[in-house]
């Protein structure tokens, strides 16, 4: 069956940085963005009817009970689940027992590559991980993250799935 479209699910706003280049900030984003509840957004997953699960926030790690449970509900009708994380929250525990068809971690401060590679110093077994970059001259990769895993990004890319993409936000 033919899917034209994704699910983006906003899972929470908490979130540990403030970047001024932040898709989510943009009115226009937030004009799109649907509340629903948890129940309602079960309904939308098992419906079958989307390519694709985009989990985003804020930091969707903060609500990760939220996480397992709609990358559960993806996993019963076969839809590949993708995160939008900072992957602080991250660990080698979560990569390992929890299986997510992408993961892309936004890099936002030199510290948060350090970070990542302290709790995973070999990331790139993890063959789904893709580095994402606002102004990809400003880090220091120090050569432990090849080119290929590093994409770069530019504020217009936000408008990019508006037409591809449902976008919901779960309430409580
Ligand atoms: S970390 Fe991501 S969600 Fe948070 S402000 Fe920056 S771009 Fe926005």
């Amino acid at each position: 069956m033919y899917k034209p479209k994704s699910l983006r699910i906003f899972l929470t706003d908490k979130c540990h940085y403030n970047c001024d280049y932040c898709c989510n900030k943009l009115p226009e984003v937030q004009a799109k963005i649907q509340p629903k509840t948890d129940k309602e957004i079960r309904s939308m997953i098992l419906s079958n009817l989307y390519s694709a699960i985009c989990l985003t926030g804020g930091e969707l790690m903060h609500n990760f009970e939220y996480v397992r449970y709609f990358n559960m509900l993806a996993g019963l009708v076969g839809t590949p689940v993708y995160l939008y994380t900072d992957g602080i929250l991250l660990s080698k525990s979560i990569l390992k027992y929890f299986k997510f068809a992408g993961i892309n971690i936004g890099i936002h401060r030199e510290s948060q590559i350090r970070m990542i590679l302290d709790y995973v110093p070999n990331i790139l077994t993890y063959k789904n991980i893709r580095f994402c970059v606002e102004n990809i001259h400003r880090y220091d990769f120090a050569g432990n993250i090849p080119d290929k895993y590093i994409k770069e990004w530019v504020r217009d890319d936000c408008f990019k799935s508006f037409d591809t993409e449902d976008f919901v936000k779960l309430i409580d």
